[in-house]
């Protein structure tokens, strides 16, 4: 058998049964060629359908030694290689159409130190496995809000979810990571060895590595969380959400919330009421006392008249996976685009509501996150990641079925995004980005701000020829 895939320049190379053999021989994990893909039994097809690209090889790894080797093949023979770790980027930066892919689905490990308040997690885990692990011991880390998210997307670009306020990006709590740079060494990036590394990991998105073990930090949470999910109609949005906003400017930090617009499915198991209703839905969590936390998150169940009301204490795993129903893989079409806002005056709320009730589809969504709290304790120049000062972050998040909406759909969110830089700052959030055309388009300069040139000089140690280029690419710049 032979298989050809595409090298970085767009030219082919012919990979002979001998050189596959010679993989298979190393790899613990499975080499599979495209006769053998197949999406149906494929550990983690990419989640944006808009994605669908087969690689011409995949090396599903199970260790650090079968990265080492299937960086090795790569580099060898020139190939275009892609990196999945939850396969969840709505850009499709883990899809390499022709290229080899870099599986990292199996290696799911979650390790917790108790004593030592620590996650030892593998570099192809999903958010949930690390809350099921660490809630064992009462214990959790900053992640995001969707269960089958991959830890190492999410924390290569940053990490939003329910305990920012208190306790950070989830790229704020990374202490140790051990990488399988472009050469093929195995490094651990920590405060005291290659401390660059783990500056320029913590937000500088897969561009160093790749990371095949991430240690974080872990802070008592839970078993049971304080939780709001009230349901409002729609057309009551801008009053809902001025409401919110001020609330949220004085909460504590022990609540981190939100305020999205979406329409629910009339499906079993969703009350009536709600059924193909367009709602807007104020989240929060309070990740301390449960009952003073319900009593403090009280106010945002009474901003308006609910349809229906969701809020309660809760398991902290079943917070964190509530809206998994809502994103299964490779079934929606999806572009986001986001920016951060220093403030939301009236006119922006008013401008947010206009586009929620002129959604492209029922399962777009528009949403508004407050930040703050200790995400804005570490410095613009403490990590890669540098916005720390924003209060707000909007997101338009597209999501449809059919093909024939995409020009539809981009072209609305690309219009409410640059409706949105009247109050924004024009800064994505680059988690939250959909791929598009140019480059440039994409906002890699203006998220990196002044880290950019620092990030340029650390790709240029450990990344000179730019081997992993599938991601918010940084170019080296020695
Ligand atoms: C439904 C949904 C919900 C989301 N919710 C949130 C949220 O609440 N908060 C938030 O911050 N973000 C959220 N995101 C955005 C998400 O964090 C990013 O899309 C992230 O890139 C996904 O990580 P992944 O590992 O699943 O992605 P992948 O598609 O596997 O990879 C994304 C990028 O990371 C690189 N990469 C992957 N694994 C590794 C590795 N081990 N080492 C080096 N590079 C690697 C890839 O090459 C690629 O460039 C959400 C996305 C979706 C689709």
């Amino acid at each position: 058998m032979t298989v050809t895939a595409i090298k970085p320049d767009g030219s082919r190379e012919l990979l002979g049964e001998d050189a596959l053999q010679e993989l298979r021989e190393h790899l613990r994990g499975a080499v599979v060629a495209p006769e053998g893909v197949d999406t149906a039994t494929e550990p983690r097809v990419a989640w944006n359908a808009m994605h669908p690209e087969r690689p011409s090889i995949s090396t599903r790894c199970t260790g650090t030694a079968d990265v080492v080797d299937a960086v090795g093949f790569a580099r060898e023979h020139g190939l275009l290689v892609g990196v999945r770790g939850g396969g969840h980027s709505v850009a499709g930066l883990s899809s390499v159409g022709e290229g080899m892919l870099i599986d990292l689905s199996l290696m799911r490990g979650v390790q917790v130190d108790p004593e030592r308040r620590l996650a030892h997690v593998q570099g192809g885990a999903l958010l949930g496995d690390v809350d099921r692990e660490t809630q064992a011991f009462g214990l959790a880390t900053p992640l995001g809000r969707v269960s089958e998210t991959g830890v190492a997307g999410l924390t290569l670009g940053g990490g939003y979810g329910n305990l920012n306020a208190m306790y950070g990006l989830a790229c704020d709590n990374l202490v140790e990571a051990q990488v399988v740079t472009a050469d093929g060494r195995v490094v651990t990036a920590s405060a005291d060895q290659h401390p660059d590394l783990l500056w320029a990991l913590r937000g500088g998105g897969g561009n160093f590595g790749v990371v095949t073990s991430f240690t974080f930090r872990l802070h008592p949470v839970g078993p049971t969380v304080a939780f709001v999910g009230t349901l409002y109609p729609l057309e009551e949005m801008a009053r809902i959400e001025r409401a919110w906003r001020d609330y949220a400017l004085d909460a504590p930090r022990e609540v981190t919330s939100f305020i999205v617009s979406m329409t629910f499915p009339a499906a079993p198991g969703m009350p009536e009421v709600i059924h193909d209703r367009p709602v807007a839905i104020v989240g929060a969590v309070h990740c301390g006392d449960v009952d003073e936390g319900m009593a403090t998150l009280q106010p945002l169940r009474e901003l308006g008249s609910p349809l229906f009301d969701m809020s309660q204490p809760m398991p902290y795993t079943a917070v964190q996976s509530a809206f998994d129903p809502f994103f299964p893989r490779q079934t929606l079409r999806a572009y986001w685009k986001s920016q951060y806002l220093d403030e939301l005056p009236d006119e922006a709320i008013d401008a947010l509501a206009a586009r929620a009730a002129d959604r492209p589809g029922p399962m777009s969504l528009v949403n508004t996150f407050h930040l703050g709290g200790a995400v804005h304790d570490v410095g613009p120049e403490d990590a890669a990641f540098a916005e720390r000062s924003s209060p707000w972050m909007v997101s338009f998040d597209s999501m449809w079925g059919d093909a024939s909406d995409d020009a539809a759909a981009i072209a609305w969110t690309r219009s409410a995004w640059q409706e949105m830089t009247r109050w924004g700052n024009g800064t994505p959030f680059l988690n939250f980005t959909g791929r598009s055309e140019e480059p440039l388009e994409a906002g890699v300069d203006s998220a990196f701000g002044r880290n950019l040139r620092r990030l340029a000089g650390i790709k240029a140690v450990y990344d000179p020829d730019n081997f992993f280029r599938l991601n918010n690419n940084v170019l080296p710049r020695p």
